[in-house]
Parts: C-alpha cells; sequence; structure tokens
C-alpha cells in the first residue's frame, strides 16, 4: 500500500518554516564575499578545495558573494571580503573602493591581489605594444600600465601570500578572523620549512637555484621536497637577503638574464624581489658595457 502525498496545504507550512529557520540561521552568520580581479582564480578554487572543512565554513560563515560557487548574490555589507588578483584596468580601481567600502575585514589572497602577479611583469614592459600586438582593435581596451596590488589602492587588513595560497593558511585565516584574533602565518623562510622535512638542500647537492632563503614559508617546501629548487610562489620573505642570494646564483653560474627571471615570475611586483631584479638588471648593463668595445659605447 502506497501513501497519499500529503496534500500542498499541509507541507507548505513546514518548507516556509523550515526557509524560514536557514535565513534566520544564515543572517545570524558573518557574511562572506570572495571577490576576483586580474586572476587565473586558482585562490578561490583553494578555498574549494577545502573539501573536508567547506562543510564546517559554510555552518560558520554566510557565503554571500562568490559568483565562482554560489548562484544567488546576497546584499552587502560584507563582514569579510576575500580578494583574489590585482588591479589592471581603471574600472578595478573604481571597483576595489566599491569593495573596500562595504567590507568590515578585507583580506587579500595570493600573489596577484599581494604582489600584481604574473601580470605585474607588464610592469617593465611597453603595454602599448602589447596591446597592439595582441588585439585587432585596441582602441576598444581600456587597461592600465601597471598590475599592482590591491593594497596599492584601498587599505587591506591581511595579506596571505602564495601563488596559488595554501589552503591549511587559507583556513587559518579564516578561524582568525571568525575567533578575533591574528592569523598565525609564518614569516620566515621556506628553508625552515625545507629543515623541518629533512630534506637535502638542493643547491648544496645538486648545484641547482633555490630561492627558499628569500621566499616566505607557507608551502610545506614542497618543490626542494622533489629536488627541484623553489620558484619563490610565495614572494619574499619578512627579511629576504635577496643581494646574498643573488651572488650565490651568480656562483652557482646562473647567467643574469635568468637571475632577473626567477625574481620576476609569480611575485615580480613585490618590493623585494622587484628591487633584487631591478639590482641584477642594471648589473648586467654596467657588465656589458664594460665587456663592449668603446666604439660600440664600451668602456675604454
Ligand atoms: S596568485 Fe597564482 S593561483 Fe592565485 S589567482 Fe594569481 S595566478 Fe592564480
Ligand atoms: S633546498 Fe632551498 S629551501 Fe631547502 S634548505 Fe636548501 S636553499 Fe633552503
Amino acid at each position: 500500500m502506497t501513501t497519499a502525498p500529503e496534500p500542498h496545504g499541509v507541507t507548505e507550512p513546514h518548507a516556509h518554516s523550515h526557509e524560514h529557520d536557514e535565513a534566520a540561521a544564515a543572517s545570524s552568520r558573518p557574511k562572506l564575499a570572495v571577490w576576483k580581479f586580474a586572476s587565473c582564480d586558482g585562490c578561490q578554487l583553494s578555498l574549494l578545495n577545502c573539501e573536508d572543512e567547506l562543510l564546517s565554513i559554510a555552518e560558520a560563515v554566510h557565503i554571500a558573494y562568490f559568483p565562482e560557487a554560489t548562484r544567488a548574490v546576497v546584499e552587502g555589507p560584507y563582514e569579510l571580503s576575500l580578494v583574489e588578483g590585482s588591479i589592471t584596468t581603471p574600472d578595478d580601481v573604481r571597483r576595489i573602493h566599491e569593495i573596500r567600502a562595504q567590507s568590515g575585514v578585507l583580506v587579500t589572497i595570493g600573489a596577484c591581489a599581494t604582489a600584481g602577479g604574473i601580470q605585474a611583469l607588464r610592469n617593465w614592459a611597453d603595454v602599448d605594444e602589447y596591446r597592439s600586438v595582441v588585439y585587432a582593435h585596441p582602441e576598444y581596451l581600456k587597461t592600465l600600465d601597471t598590475s599592482t596590488p590591491i593594497a596599492s589602492h584601498v587599505d587591506v587588513d591581511y595579506e596571505l601570500r602564495g601563488c596559488p595560497v595554501d589552503k591549511k593558511q587559507l583556513i587559518e585565516v579564516l578561524a582568525a578572523f571568525l575567533n578575533g584574533r591574528k592569523p598565525r602565518i609564518a614569516t620566515y623562510s621556506v628553508c625552515v620549512e625545507c629543515k623541518l622535512k629533512g630534506n637535502v638542500c638542493v643547491p648544496v647537492a645538486t648545484g641547482q637555484p633555490c630561492l627558499g632563503p628569500v621566499t616566505q614559508a607557507g608551502c610545506g617546501a614542497l618543490c626542494p621536497s622533489y629536488g627541484r629548487g623553489c620558484y619563490g610562489c610565495f614572494g619574499p620573505q619578512d627579511s629576504a637577503n635577496t643581494e646574498s642570494l643573488t651572488r650565490q646564483l651568480v656562483e652557482l653560474g646562473m647567467p643574469s638574464d635568468d637571475i632577473v627571471r626567477v625574481y620576476r615570475t609569480f611575485n615580480a611586483g613585490a618590493p623585494a624581489f622587484a628591487a633584487a631584479s631591478d639590482a641584477v638588471e642594471v648589473g648586467a648593463t654596467v657588465r656589458s658595457t664594460v665587456d663592449r668595445a668603446p666604439e660600440q659605447g664600451g668602456v675604454p
């Protein structure tokens, strides 16, 4: 015998009260918004990759604005905004000010948002030339000459490094926000993580360059653990001695162009790496001038 379905008149009040309960619970939780600027979305995906913790996160905060993951948009203001990506267009500049105005705590996530990202390579290039080569109708394009971190435009409460961010660090930042404390994020170098893992030092053992000594921890020394030098995804650590590392890279036989490139990868716009790459470039120019014959503009 089958049970007859309940008439709509019976079920609807239950549905309404359930929706009402859910809405009430959601409104009591702090609203989280996730915003995107020029980026690859990898840092937002790191949040979605927190599979084991995602339900707890959704229970602790009301995910109010997150176009990558939800269909519905809940109006601000938002207690917590996570911002991914760098500022590369005049519209970005306008939008980040709007976002700041409607955000309680604003946290930037990833190398794009904290250092201008890979796209900060444009800061050393001729953007008009790129525009004319890449686009059939560059006149329709509005872009800035530089890619800059979010903190160059508005006040930022906390910066989380990495390309992409590390999901454990991301959860630590969310937990700190929910508990009203400062996030416990290491500011020492990748070398410390590398030693804690018991790795053999890559440059010492194999002569490969490694940016670990000047790079902030956070990845668990991922690349050195697989016998590769660190690529500097997490940007400069708080007291990065790039001068010393540059000397070591030269001693390892790395050409100047390559040294400039290793500093100008994921975090090209981070001041310490930008300065280190500029110093090598200026040095390279001087060296090449010395090497040139006097009639070619060299030093006699
Ligand atoms: S920091 Fe890296 S992973 Fe994150 S959005 Fe930028 S390019 Fe993508
Ligand atoms: S492999 Fe790199 S990160 Fe690890 S200890 Fe050596 S220099 Fe530091």
